[in-house]
């Protein structure tokens, strides 16, 4: 992957001579761009960040700067995450003197957060991550960050509104996403913001969400990426059964579909979604036993 630090070159930017243009042009669609265009909600943001001296922040997708310059402000250090290199540039050059500024022009879902890699300010530091995301990207970047070996205390972000109530389901109503975030974090829906308070708005509405890194998962396991896959296929036909849906999922007989369930103590005329963490964690310890163990036959 390749990761500029503009913060290295002064001369870079996009101001033509003469002509005054937007930085980085029209907004483009293709990287989301919807440029946050009311300072209120700018300092709303900021503010449910709750940043306290001394703390470190990274701002994916800072764009023309709608919050990042109140984030200047109040953090100690301040990495800004742009793929879009004209709006990188700008931003390097609008923070070169700033010392405790760095931007890097790179796609925030291939950043490599472990030692070595490409934030060597995470790494065995506390941080945060806050941001206005781009929807297309937004539930891969927040993924990329709780998933990480070094993950940020507190995630504050502005993302489609369905998907933040996704994030934030209640148990009982838990759908993949919901497990996938609240095994992470406490997730809570803060507050919602009208397309019109952007530039070019769009068709949805927008909630800032935030989530506060748990210190106990629920689960302790070897192999999370093994359980996140066995959940996957336990939402196969999320309206099915549970037996039926898992049996789809793991393209296995109902009958052994049914097994695991019967073993791991849950009723399998459920709805997966119905299903606490807890119980995905049994299930998925009964399917590994049930692997390890196979049920006795009468054939050889
Ligand atoms: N923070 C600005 C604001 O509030 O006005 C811009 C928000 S806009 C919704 C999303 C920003 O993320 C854009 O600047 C876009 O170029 C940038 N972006 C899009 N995809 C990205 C990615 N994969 N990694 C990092 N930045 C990305």
């Amino acid at each position: 992957m390749k990761v500029h630090d503009h913060s290295q070159n002064e001369n870079r930017g996009s101001v033509s001579s003469g002509v005054k243009r937007r930085a980085g042009g029209s907004p483009k669609k293709s990287l989301g761009q919807h440029f946050l265009n009311d300072p209120a909600i700018a300092a709303r943001i900021v503010d449910a960040a709750r940043i306290v001296p001394g703390e470190t922040v990274l701002e994916i997708g800072p764009g023309r700067g709608a919050i990042t310059g109140m984030l200047a402000e109040k953090a100690d250090r301040l990495v800004l995450i742009e793929l879009d290199g004209a709006l990188a540039a700008m931003l390097s050059e609008r923070y070169a003197t700033a010392e405790n500024v760095r931007v890097i022009e790179s796609d925030a879902r291939d950043l490599d957060l472990d030692e070595g890699g490409d934030l060597p300010e995470v790494v065995g530091r506390p941080y945060k991550v806050v941001a206005n995301l781009p929807y297309y990207a937004a539930a891969n970047i927040i993924r990329r960050f709780l998933e990480s070996d070094n993950p940020p205390t507190e995630i504050v972000v502005m993302i489609q509104r369905e998907v933040a109530l996704e994030m934030a389901a209640p148990e009982g109503k838990m759908g993949l996403l919901s497990i996938a975030t609240r095994f992470y974090a406490d997730t809570e829906v803060l507050f919602d913001v009208p397309g019109a308070a952007f530039i070019p708005p769009p068709k949805v509405t927008s909630s800032v969400i935030r989530l506060v890194r748990r210190e106990d998962k629920p689960l302790e396991l070897d192999d999370e990426a093994a359980f996140f896959a066995f959940v996957r296929a336990g939402f196969k036909a999320p309206r099915k059964q549970l037996h039926n849906s898992l049996a789809r999922g793991l393209i296995v007989e109902v009958d052994e579909a049914s097994e695991i369930i019967a073993r791991a103590g849950v009723d399998s005329v459920r709805r997966p979604r119905t299903l606490s963490i807890e119980e995905w964690g049994r299930l998925y310890e009964a399917r590994t036993a049930l692997e390890s163990s196979p049920a006795i036959t009468d054939g050889p």
